[in-house]
């Protein structure tokens, strides 16, 4: 859940920041949009185009939708990059809550005394499963990708057991 909320909380802020981006480009282009005009052709000027064509192509594409040129390629900001960063935040966090289960009824169906190490056992594991349908979904090297999540869940483990045992927190 913890997971869940992170990634949610990560959207929300980067979604916040766009917005204000946005808000900002709308006043500035009210304002002085013959700068702006100018702006877009250097940023084309940048990118290879001769003066005489960037200062074509951002009068153009100004005309067409000028808010919506200024917004990809001055701040790199595209609907489609934008929807699929929220959809891999969902993604993610319903799949570390799901995961996150694969523990939580392992510590219920385990005798009493083995709660801890069976904990951190399925945790691994499930960290691991999580790992290579990640690096499913993304199209990278399954055994990589689960290492990683692996390796970095084992840590994150360990530091927790370390701060548990400098603050006397038992937690059998
Ligand atoms: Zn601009």
């Amino acid at each position: 859940m913890s997971m869940a909320v992170g990634e949610y909380v990560s959207v929300s802020s980067q979604r916040d920041a766009e917005r204000a981006d946005l808000e900002r480009e709308m006043r500035e282009l009210g304002a002085q949009p013959e700068a702006e005009l100018a702006e877009l052709a250097t940023i084309y000027v940048k990118r290879g185009l001769d003066h005489a064509l960037a200062a074509k192509v951002a009068e153009q594409l100004s005309a067409h939708d000028r808010l919506g040129a200024h917004l990809r390629d001055e701040l790199g900001l595209d609907q489609t990059t934008r929807a699929l960063l929220v959809q891999a935040a969902w993604i993610s966090a319903v799949s570390f809550a799901l995961f996150a289960g694969i523990p939580i009824v392992g510590l219920l169906l385990a005798p009493e005394a083995l709660g801890i190490v069976v904990i951190a056992a399925l945790s691994l594991v499930s960290l691991a499963l999580l790992g290579a349908l990640s690096g499913r979904l993304g199209g990278a090297p399954l055994g990589r990708a689960s290492l990683r999540v692996t390796v970095g869940g084992a840590l994150a483990m360990a530091a927790t057991a370390v701060v548990g045992r400098l603050l006397g927190v038992t937690a059998a």
